[in-house]
């Protein structure tokens, strides 16, 4: 279904959430939480609003940061 928000849309918490993990391990600026949009029925990020809680987990703040150190990793690998 087409949204009007033309954002990216996931059709299950699940994947939201992993969108939203993959954004923080990404980019400087990521997404801070993800919401159930009342036009398309889907999920979608937002950078706007509090941070969800699942941001705060232990493992989830740990697999953000073993994730970003790898790609720092291979980004420094391939400028040889
Ligand atoms: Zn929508």
């Amino acid at each position: 279904m087409d949204c009007s928000s033309k954002k990216n849309q996931y059709y299950t918490e699940d994947e939201a959430a992993e969108a939203l993990i993959r954004s923080h391990i990404r980019f400087n600026k990521p997404a801070v939480s993800y919401y159930l949009c009342s036009e398309c029925a889907q999920y979608h990020l937002t950078s706007r609003g509090p941070q969800h809680p699942l941001l705060n987990r232990p493992e989830v703040v740990g697999r953000i940061h073993k994730e970003q150190q790898s790609q720092d990793w291979s980004q420094r690998l391939g400028r040889k």
